[in-house]
C-alpha cells in the first residue's frame, strides 16, 4: 500500500461505516432508480452494494419517495444487506423529514443542500429543521454544496466585496471561494443548533478537475470535517473517467479526501455499477486501498492478430471481479492477487513472473503454447483449446493453496 499522510479529520459514523479519521477511504454511489418504486430501488441499490458500494445514497424529493424508504430498508435486510442508505434532500426535505419520521428514522445519513435549502436567507427555519431531526434520530448530515445550486444571495454578497477590493480576484476565485464559505459556514450553523462536530460530514462539488483541486485545497484547509469527494455532472464514458480520476487522484494523493463518489451518466440502459468499480480502481490504482484482484495485460500490438487473448483477459477480469463477493469471505488478503495475462513472448513471461500468477500467449508465428507462470517459476504450459478454463481452475488452486483457511491460521 502507498504511503499517504492523510489530512486529519473527524470520524463520523454513517451507519456503522466510519468516514474519516484514520478509517479507509469508503466507497459511495446514488441511485438513479425511482425511490418511490421500492422493487427497482432495492434492485439497484442491492447491486451497487453487492458492486462494493459501502454507502448508497437515494433521492428523497417527494412524499411517495419519503414514504418508500422504510420499504427500501427493509427489502435490503431482507437480502442480508445492511448497506447504510444515505437521503438525498433539496428544497423539501425539511418537510419530508418531519411528516415522515419513519424515513427520518431508517435512514443512516441525510445531505442537505445548503444553496436550496434556505440558509444564507434572513430566517434558515428549513435547514435548522432538518439539522433538529437529525439531532433527534441521532444522524450525520452531509452538508453538500455544488456549484450549480449555490447559495446566490452569499455569492453576490462575496461578489460585491470582491468589486470593492483593492486588487479584486478573478470571478472564478470569488466562487471557489464562495462554495467554501457556504460549506464551511452552514456546517458552524448547524453546531451552532446543536449538531455534534463528529456528525458532520462536507462536500463542495464543481464540474471541472481545475477547480475541484482548488476547492477541495481551500476547504482542507478551513476545517477538520471528514470531506466526501467528487466531481459533479462528470459526464459519460472515458471523459466522466478520465476527468474524475484526474481530479481526484490529484488530492487523494494530498490526503484530501475521507469518501468518494464517482459522478458517471451512465449510457442508456447502462449499467450504474460501473461507478463504484472506477472508484474503487482509482484507490487501488493509487495504492490506498485493494478491493479486487489485478490483472495485467499487455495492450497487444502486431505480434497478435487474434482477438484471443483480449477475449482471455477480458474474461479472467470478469471472473475474478464475480468472484469477490464469496472470495473475500473465504480468501482474506485474495485482493492482493495480480495476475497477468500477455500476448506473446516479447514481455509475456517477464511480465508473468512479476505477477503473483501469470499467462503468457502464444503470438502470431510462434509455438502454439502458453506458459504460466506461478509465484516467478515456470509451473506448466498449457496447449489446446481449453487453455481459458484450465487456467481459470490454476488460479482457483492458487487462490486456495494461497489465500485458503489453512494457509491463513498458519500465517
Ligand atoms: S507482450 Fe507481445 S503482444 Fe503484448 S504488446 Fe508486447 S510485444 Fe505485443
Amino acid at each position: 500500500m502507498a504511503i499517504i499522510r492523510r489530512r486529519k479529520s473527524a470520524a463520523v459514523n454513517v451507519g456503522g461505516v466510519i468516514v474519516g479519521g484514520a478509517h479507509p477511504i469508503v466507497v459511495q454511489s446514488m441511485t438513479n432508480a425511482d425511490t418511490a418504486d421500492p422493487a427497482s430501488a432495492v434492485r439497484q441499490t442491492a447491486a451497487l452494494a453487492r458492486a462494493g458500494s459501502e454507502l448508497v445514497r437515494i433521492t428523497v424529493n417527494t412524499e411517495e419517495a419519503a414514504a418508500a424508504v422504510p420499504a427500501i430498508v427493509d427489502g435490503l435486510e431482507a437480502q442480508g444487506l445492511n448497506v447504510p442508505i444515505i437521503g438525498d434532500f433539496h428544497y423539501n426535505g425539511h418537510l419530508l423529514l418531519t411528516k415522515y419520521p419513519e424515513c427520518a428514522r431508517r435512514l443512516a445519513k441525510y445531505r442537505i443542500n445548503p444553496g436550496n435549502v434556505n440558509i444564507g436567507k434572513k430566517h434558515d427555519d428549513n435547514f435548522r429543521t432538518m439539522i433538529r431531526v437529525a439531532m433527534d434520530y441521532g444522524k450525520p448530515v452531509r452538508i453538500g454544496v455544488n456549484w450549480g445550486s449555490l447559495d446566490q444571495a452569499l455569492l453576490t454578497r462575496m461578489m460585491d466585496e470582491n468589486a470593492r477590493a483593492s486588487q479584486p480576484l478573478e470571478a472564478e476565485e470569488v466562487m471557489h471561494l464562495a462554495i467554501v464559505e457556504s460549506a464551511v459556514r452552514s456546517a458552524e450553523a448547524a453546531e451552532e443548533y446543536g449538531l455534534p462536530h463528529d456528525a458532520i460530514i462536507l462536500s463542495a462539488k464543481v464540474s471541472t478537475p481545475q477547480s475541484l483541486i482548488d476547492v477541495y485545497r481551500a476547504l482542507a484547509q478551513r476545517c477538520d470535517y471528514p470531506l466526501h469527494l467528487g466531481l459533479t455532472e462528470a459526464g459519460m464514458g472515458s471523459k466522466g473517467i478520465v476527468a474524475s480520476t484526474a481530479a481526484m487522484s490529484i488530492l487523494l494523493q494530498e490526503g484530501i479526501g475521507d469518501t468518494i463518489r464517482v459522478s458517471l451518466t451512465p449510457a442508456p440502459n447502462g449499467d450504474r455499477t460501473e461507478e463504484v468499480v472506477v472508484a474503487q480502481q482509482i484507490l487501488q490504482s493509487l495504492g490506498i486501498r485493494s478491493f479486487t484482484p489485478q490483472v495485467s495485460a499487455c495492450p497487444g500490438c502486431g505480434r497478435t492478430t487474434s482477438t484471443f487473448f483480449q477475449k482471455m483477459a477480458d474474461q479472467i477480469q470478469t471472473y475474478l471481479r464475480e468472484q469477490m463477493p464469496l472470495w473475500k469471505e473465504n480468501y482474506p488478503g485474495v485482493e492482493e492477487l495480480r495476475v497477468a495475462v500477455m500476448g506473446c513472448v516479447v514481455n509475456g513471461p517477464g511480465e508473468s513472473k512479476h505477477a503473483h500468477i501469470g499467462i503468457s500467449l502464444p503470438g502470431t508465428f510462434e509455438e502454439p503454447k502458453a506458459p504460466v507462470y506461478a509465484d516467478g517459476r515456470l509451473l506448466l504450459t498449457l496447449k489446446g483449446d481449453s487453455i481459458v478454463p484450465e487456467f481459470i481452475r490454476i488460479l482457483n488452486d492458487y487462490v486456495e493453496s494461497h489465500y485458503g483457511a489453512k494457509v491463513v491460521a498458519n500465517r
